[in-house]
């Protein structure tokens, strides 16, 4: 399973992404910013207690802005109570208890999934009373928090940690399928990749229902292999959503890369790149799973005014996606069933590079190489890595015991990176390498 998926949702000005900010931050930098991401107030690594969640506030999906506030207001919860594990619905005390709050609640009130309920910007005394009024809303108990000084904000995420327990499970996936998630911006052609995948004669073995409404993963062969398809109706179906897409397709999105192995990162070969293909790509590095990234209607570039060459798409595709460097690329035409064949070799290939270890032995000469090669100093202090060991797969997780963990910087990890993908390749994963102080050895 993936991480829990937690929703903020309220109207407009209750402080969502001042609390969003806030539990992003606590998130421990296990994944060093890298450059190029683009950053979206919408979805976040965060964890507590040692536990890992997806934090998404779906006040900052883009909802058809022309639509009444309160309308606006119901699309989020919608969306949340389909998508999320758990929803926290934000109120602001310095209001007191609005009609748009009343009616969010009502239809809260009415989902399964746990809801909690934030009455925000308790900053004093008199609102700490006030704040009571918010029982009328009927979600239960109140948490009284402070977003921007971070009062009550523990106790909110202890009441939501104790639900992640009770998430039902969903219907497993034979172990041995390679997990993949078709994701990318609506009309790029996320279902006809779909349909081609699965068109070509291949031998369906079956489907799951998943936890969310009309989810059906799909489970195939293809010669000696076995692949599953995350939320195959998910993708058909919103395909054919008009309008305002986004706010129905970016948590689904997300969800399907949480449960994924490999992404495979549809791109619209007619648009050229675009922010959003670097936002959905960015999700997927994030959550440190294995990414394809599918050119796709490259029949629409290879003759005419339009025409471009593959090396020249790849070049651009490279300088704008820096994030992504390890993805292979495939060229495709869901058209023309061109690169279908070639889209599921190389997943299977990524699939194996995101599960391959290196043993502790190899990995240590290839870390000490690289440091006699080219090491690092800051203030006349050098870098010094004791000891390395890979500490986890999917992503493969390298952990360094380092003198000073401050000086390990982005460039000296995208180094250590590069030299380990040389022997190694790793073709398709990210890896992630975390450095952690050398405990002082006793005399
Ligand atoms: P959103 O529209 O729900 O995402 O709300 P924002 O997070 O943008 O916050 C709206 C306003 O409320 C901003 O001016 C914040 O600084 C303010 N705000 C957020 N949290 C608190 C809080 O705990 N106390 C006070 N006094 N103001 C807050
Ligand atoms: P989705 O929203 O990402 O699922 O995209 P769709 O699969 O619905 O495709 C969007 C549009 O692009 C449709 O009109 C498709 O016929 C068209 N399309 C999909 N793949 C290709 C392709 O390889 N070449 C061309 N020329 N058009 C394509």
């Amino acid at each position: 399973m993936g991480r829990p998926i937690i929703a903020i949702v309220g109207r407009p000005n209750v402080g969502k992404s001042t609390l969003f900010n806030r539990l992003a931050g606590n998130r421990i930098a296990i994944v060093d910013d890298a450059p190029g991401i683009t950053r979206d107030r919408l979805y976040a690594d965060a964890e507590w207690q040692n536990r890992e969640f997806v934090i998404t506030d779906t006040g900052g999906i883009l909802f058809n802005e022309s639509d009444p506030l309160t309308l606006q207001v119901k699309r989020q919860a919608e969306l949340a109570m389909e998508e999320a594990d758990v929803i926290v619905m934000i109120t602001d005390a310095t209001d007191g208890v609005t009609s748009t709050d009343e009616e969010l609640a009502e239809m809260l009130r009415r989902t399964q999934k746990p809801v909690l309920l934030a009455v925000n910007k308790v900053d004093n005394k008199r609102l700490e009373q006030e704040a009571h009024e918010f029982y009328s809303l009927g979600l239960g108990e109140i948490y009284r928090i402070s977003s921007i000084h971070g009062s009550g904000v523990a106790e909110l995420l202890d009441a939501v940690q104790e639900h992640f327990s009770k998430i039902p499970e969903e219907e497993e996936i034979p172990e041995e399928a390679v997990k993949l998630a078709i994701i990318g911006r609506p009309n790029v052609g996320k279902s006809s990749i779909l349909n081609a995948i699965l068109g070509e004669d291949r031998s369906i073995v079956s489907s799951i229902p998943g936890t969310t409404r009309d989810s059906i993963d799909t489970v195939f062969e293809r010669g000696e292999d076995k692949f599953a398809l995350i939320d195959t109706a998910g993708i058909r179906r919103a395909g054919k959503i008009q309008g305002s897409i986004e706010y129905y397709t970016v948590l689904r999105a997300i969800r399907a890369i949480e449960r994924s192995d490999v992404a495979l990162l549809i791109i619209d070969a007619g648009d050229g790149l675009m922010d959003g293909d670097k936002r959905v790509g960015g999700y997927a590095h994030q959550a440190g799973k294995g990414c394809v990234v599918v050119v796709n209607k490259w029949d629409l570039r290879r003759a005419g005014e339009n025409r471009l060459s593959v090396k020249n798409f790849t070049l651009e595709l490279r300088k704008e996606t820096p994030f992504l460097s390890y993805a292979p690329i495939v060229f495709a035409s869901a058209l023309r069933g061109e690169g279908i064949s070639e889209i599921l070799d190389t997943a299977k290939d990524v699939a194996d590079s995101c599960a391959l270890r290196i043993s502790t032995g190899e990995l240590n000469r290839i870390i000490s190489d690289a440091v006699d090669n080219h090491p690092y100093m800051e203030k006349g202090q050098a870098l010094k890595i004791k000891y390395a060991t890979m500490v986890s797969v999917k992503p493969p997780t390298i952990l360094l015991f380092v003198n000073n963990p401050d000086m390990f910087h982005f460039s000296y990890q995208r180094y250590l990176d590069n030299q380990i993908r040389k022997t190694y390749g790793y073709e398709g994963t990210p890896l992630r390498i975390i450095a952690k102080k050398v405990e002082k050895e006793k005399p």
